[in-house]
């Protein structure tokens, strides 16, 4: 299949620019578009063949759920059932914008799109091609990260292509996206609110409409636990991962740059070709190495903007090792760690002094 690349002008946006696309996804079809989040892979969300045609295209597990996208709270109703209040207070304060809600699904949803549960997930996106792209199709859009499924998200349409191109039909193309980091999921299906994927929309935002919400203990495991089950079917599989094999060093700054110089030099001497995910802060303390920034440590939105990209270009330098720092875990750093240490495959190594003292 031929993939159609159509560049969209942020500045100059007609709906006639959106019927080409709306007409392709009304017919089955998939179109890859912007949100504010990541790209999403959209396909009509009441038509299971074009659900099935998202998971071919992906290489996706047909138990992992898609996100169904709206961009009018009329929607609600008409795909989930038994509401509760909790639902209309969060997409009162937070739509549209980075928040995915998952509720109990109608009849009308097929489970093809629902990864075979009786629940749905629902956001209402920010970014306006992703809205006007739901408003003139008419539908609901089921969209998951448009990514191969296993690889870091899309931030760019360049990536999308990457990944997907002679798969579906058309890419959107809006730019680079503006969070770069999927939704904060929250389910409203059990006692308590519970954030199964932490987001831009930290646990503390949730928390002011929300006071009992909590995180599922699955987002705040610190190592590969098969034991514990993932609500979030996604969240179970590696994920965001590059090719290479990625460790991440944690501890007080210097120990860390200490040991990821140490190792990344060790790799390098055995002739792998090594990289280092670095800060702006640290870049340039590692001298003879092939070097990534993030961004500074302390703008970790910057770093959460940038980070699938860079993961992306490890890829695109046949990185075979990658050793990386770190970063501060509160706020959207929350997300950002997620993300890293699922990317490493958990492979997180403290680098202070008691390593150091065991060898
Ligand atoms: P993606 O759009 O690629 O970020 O993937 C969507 C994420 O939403 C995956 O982690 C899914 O497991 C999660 N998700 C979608 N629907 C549900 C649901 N009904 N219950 C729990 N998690 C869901
Ligand atoms: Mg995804």
């Amino acid at each position: 299949m031929d993939t159609r690349m159509v560049l969209l002008d942020r500045d100059n946006l007609k709906e006639e620019q959106f019927a080409e696309a709306a007409e392709l996804l009304r017919n089955g079809e998939l179109v890859a578009f912007p949100t504010e989040t990541v790209y999403g892979l959209g396909g009509n969300a009441l038509d299971p063949g074009a659900s099935a045609k998202i998971y071919a295209a992906k290489g996706r597990p047909s138990d992992n759920p898609l996100i169904v996208h709206i961009c009018d709270t009329a929607a609600l109703p008409v795909l989930a059932k038994n509401i509760p209040e909790s639902a209309w207070k969060l997409a009162e304060r937070f739509w549209p914008g980075p928040m995915t809600m998952i509720l109990e699904k109608q009849d009308i949803v097929p489970k093809e799109t629902t990864g075979g549960l009786n629940t749905i997930a629902i956001r209402m996106p920010s970014d306006e091609i992703a809205a006007m792209l739901i408003k003139v199709s008419g539908l609901y859009i089921a969209a998951p990260s448009a990514n191969a499924s296993g690889r870091p998200s899309t931030t760019k349409a360049s990536h999308v292509w990457e990944d997907l191109h002679g798969r579906i039909a058309m890419i959107l193309d809006g730019g680079s996206v503006q969070i770069g980091l999927e939704s904060t999921i929250i389910d409203l299906t059990g006692e308590k609110p519970l954030i199964l994927r932490p987001g831009y929309i930290t646990l503390e935002d949730i928390r002011d409409i929300l006071p009992d919400a909590e995180f599922d203990p699955a987002v705040l495991r610190r190592e590969r636990n098969d034991n514990i089950v993932a609500k979030a079917p996604g969240m179970k599989y590696r994920h965001y991962a590059p090719k290479g094999e990625l460790t991440v060093f944690e501890g007080d700054l210097s120990d860390v740059v200490e040991a990821v110089r140490r190792e990344a030099a060790r790799k390098q001497a055995e002739g792998y070709k090594t990289a280092i995910l670095a800060s702006e802060e640290t870049k340039d303390r590692y001298p003879g190495f092939i070097v990534l920034s993030v961004g500074k440590r302390e703008d970790e939105e910057g770093i959460a903007a940038c980070l699938f990209d860079t993961l992306r270009e490890f890829d695109h330098m046949g990185a075979e090792y990658i050793f990386g720092e770190c970063f501060r875990s509160d706020g959207v750093g929350q997300a950002v760690m997620n993300r890293l240490m699922k990317a490493a495959g958990y492979h997180i190594v403290y680098a202070g002094p008691k390593s150091r003292a065991k060898k």
